[in-house]
């Protein structure tokens, strides 16, 4: 394994890690951009709303159940995905499913689909093109309140899904690389009711950079 193959192997193991150790007190990230980061593809109003007001909430709605219930507080976030208990499953995926959304953002047009990445999509979606479409269908079609995630599966290949709610694919054994929230709050302020041009306008700010690093 050359030197940079060791690199990209640890950076992969430190960027697993941050969500791994999140554990009890939780606590709220910044952005990891400005508010305004990503006009005009998503204003700022909606950002500071979404990370200031939901994603804060989820955080202190965790915080309050791992409070009644000091088995929690021994646990990492992703421990709590799966829990069969509602309020705890609920809030750990508000937290865990934003930070990841966050973090799969960046300004407009900085970013292209490249390298590995491009390979693994064409041969599992057999084009780019149509790689987005079925994406953009997964989010489309889900129901009410959820996301749309491009995951690893159990023998590495890519595959599209959609969550109910805050749901995340960890619990089913697969990787998350990529996802859109559709929840209402995500677009309503600019997009009103009209969730297909939210999805489609949201391409200009994927982090193709960051969807690779997790595919390594
Ligand atoms: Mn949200």
């Amino acid at each position: 394994m050359s030197y940079s193959e060791i690199c990209d192997k640890l950076i992969h193991i430190l960027i697993k890690s941050k969500f791994m150790i999140k554990t009890f007190p939780f606590t709220l990230d910044s952005l990891p951009y400005a508010y305004d980061a990503l006009e005009p593809v998503i204003d700022k109003e909606t950002m500071e709303i979404h990370h200031d007001k939901h994603h804060q909430a989820y955080t202190d709605n965790l915080n309050k159940a791992a409070e009644a219930n000091v088995e929690l507080q021994t646990k990492g976030l992703e421990d709590l995905l799966g829990s069969g208990v509602p309020v705890v499953k609920n809030n750990a995926g508000g937290v865990w499913n934003h930070d990841f959304f966050w973090e799969s953002m960046t300004t407009p047009g900085v970013s292209q689909i490249e390298n590995s990445l491009k390979v693994e999509i064409e041969k599992a979606f057999a084009s780019v093109e149509e790689f987005m479409s079925k994406f953009e269908a997964a989010a489309m079609g889900r129901f009410g309140s959820g996301w749309a995630w491009l995951v690893k599966n159990k023998v590495g290949g890519l595959e599209i899904m959609s969550t109910a709610n805050q749901d995340n694919p960890l619990v089913d054994g697969l990787t998350p690389l990529l996802a859109i929230d559709v929840w209402e709050h995500a677009y309503y302020l600019k997009y009103k009711n009209k969730r297909v041009d939210y999805v489609k306008a949201w391409w200009q700010v994927v982090n193709w950079d960051k969807v690779e690093e997790r595919l390594l």
